[in-house]
């Protein structure tokens, strides 16, 4: 018998564990994990013998120690504007105080050095105003895949004789005891008296299910739907050398909806994105100089949310991402000139561009995949930009599609993060609750500090 269960050790199990350990060393502790140990994860692209994804039965990218957020470009938003609804539960100060308490662990487990950005005081919110877009409140810690993965090293060597963890062990189905959770998995099962259910996105049938059978309610929750831009970097620079990640906001004039920017890596690299064995598109960037590139990419994504009579927004995500990997066997890349000439991208127009794309996809036609609202609204979006970062409508921008953000449905919990179960608690993505490593972070300490009665 454990005292508590963690399912997935992603940011919302590992801060959780830690926090656990912190204040109450004596507690017995589990950690399941679907994936590898940190070291062991590795995806097989190295763009040489391996170009594109080869559906590993395990993704390396998105499951091991440390979650989808190993590899992950390390931007730690502190804010409330984006990033999760955590202050809906906690409160507005809990949720930035948890983060602050995040950013404090990171930097004293190897984030040291990094740079913290703000977007208070900045010239950029004013120019934004000025040219219709918003730009959101916050402060970026920017710790870059190389020196998260050094944080995520020392917290699993401070943790690992502490707590036990159970690598390459998904749990396929939990249990309700008289007196706590049994979590089962192929050859054996652990109880507890209390659990934490942070299975992150790459769980997110597996919540499904774990919903259903103990009757717990859910709600449809958002997608985000758009395209990757990507750009010679100092057309970017205005942007990014001040705040390295800004969120701005414009709302179309055409249909009155709000298109934002996401994850911006100035002089990084597009990526595959493999969810449930779509291939979707994301960027990376690096704080070591030597690995920069000579291009700035970004997202530029529109919510979806559908209620009547289709309330699935995740599967309209997946048919369009689906759609793009049929017609171009993964991610598809066009020239925003060539989009707005109403023609295809082909293999020799990306060669003669001169904007060389960090990502090897196929080149081809993204209005054959996105949907005219859609689309037309990125347009529009990519002229107003070009206004504050003149050349961003360039012919020779790059845009991959698609990218796809999906979000878990909201799992019914009450301010202590809990479910209608006393002592069984499901935080992170997982939850619906955060889709970021910072809210993800905080619900793991929130809900651990709730486990020892620490909190007020
Ligand atoms: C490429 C990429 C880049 C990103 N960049 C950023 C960024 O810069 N900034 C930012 O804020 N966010 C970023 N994100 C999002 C961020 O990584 C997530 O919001 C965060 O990791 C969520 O943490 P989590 O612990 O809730 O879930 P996850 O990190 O998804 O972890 C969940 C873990 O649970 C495990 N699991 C699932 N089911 C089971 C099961 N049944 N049994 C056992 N284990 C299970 C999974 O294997 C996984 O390791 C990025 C995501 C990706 C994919």
């Amino acid at each position: 018998m454990y005292d508590v269960l963690i399912i997935g050790a992603g940011p919302g199990g590992i801060y959780a564990a830690y926090e656990l350990m912190k204040l109450q060393p004596e507690l017995k502790v589990i950690v399941f994990e679907t994936g590898h140990s940190l070291e062991k994860r590795r995806c097989p692209i190295d763009g040489v013998k391996v170009k594109s994804c080869i559906n590993c039965p395990v993704c390396s990218i998105m499951t091991g120690f440390g979650g989808a957020g190993a590899y992950s470009d390390g931007k730690y938003n502190i804010t409330n504007d984006f990033g999760g609804t955590l202050y809906e539960y906690i409160g507005r100060e809990k949720a930035l105080d948890l983060m602050h308490y995040v950013d404090e662990i990171n930097m004293s487990h190897g984030g040291e050095g990094t740079k913290i950005y703000s977007t208070a005081g900045t010239k950029l919110k004013k120019i934004c105003m000025q040219n219709q877009l918003m730009l959101l409140n916050a402060q970026v810690r920017h710790l870059g895949t190389d020196i998260n993965y050094v944080v995520l090293q020392n917290l699993y060597n401070e943790l690992k004789d502490k707590v036990e963890f159970r690598f390459d062990t998904r749990v396929h189905h939990l249990e309700k005891l008289e007196n706590g959770y049994r979590a089962e998995y192929e050859g054996g099962y652990a109880d507890a008296e209390k659990c934490i259910i942070s299975v992150g996105r790459s769980g997110s049938k597996w919540m499904q299910t774990v919903c259903r059978d103990l009757d717990i309610a859910t709600k449809s929750n958002r997608v985000d739907l758009g395209v990757r831009v990507e750009l010679p970097a100092e057309i970017f620079s205005s942007i990014t050398d001040e705040l390295y990640e800004s969120k701005i906001v414009y709302r179309t004039k055409k249909f009155e909806d709000n298109i934002r920017t996401f994850c911006m890596n100035p002089r990084g690299i597009v990526v595959n994105e493999n969810t449930n064995g779509i291939i979707t598109v994301n960027g990376h960037s690096f704080e070591d100089e030597s690995r920069k590139t000579d291009n700035t990419n970004f997202a530029l994504l529109v919510s979806k949310h559908f209620s009547e009579p289709f309330n699935d927004s995740n599967s309209y995500g997946e048919s369009i991402a689906r759609l793009s990997n049929m017609l171009g066997g993964g991610v598809i890349l066009q020239r925003f000139g060539d989009l707005e000439r109403g023609r295809r991208s082909t293999v020799k127009r990306i060669q003669e561009c001169t904007v060389h794309p960090t990502l090897s996809a196929t080149p081809g036609d993204l209005s054959l995949v996105l949907p005219k609202r859609i689309l037309d609204g990125i347009i529009e979006m990519i002229y107003a930009l070009d206004r504050i970062a003149p050349g961003t409508a360039n012919d020779d921008t790059l845009l991959y599609g698609v990218e796809v953000k999906f979000y878990n449905m909201s799992v019914d919990l009450n301010e202590r993060l809990e479910t209608r179960y006393p002592g069984l608690y499901v935080i992170g993505d997982g939850s619906g609750v955060t889709h970021s490593l910072s809210h993800a972070s905080a619900s793991g300490v929130f809900v651990a500090d709730e486990i020892v009665g620490k909190a007020e």
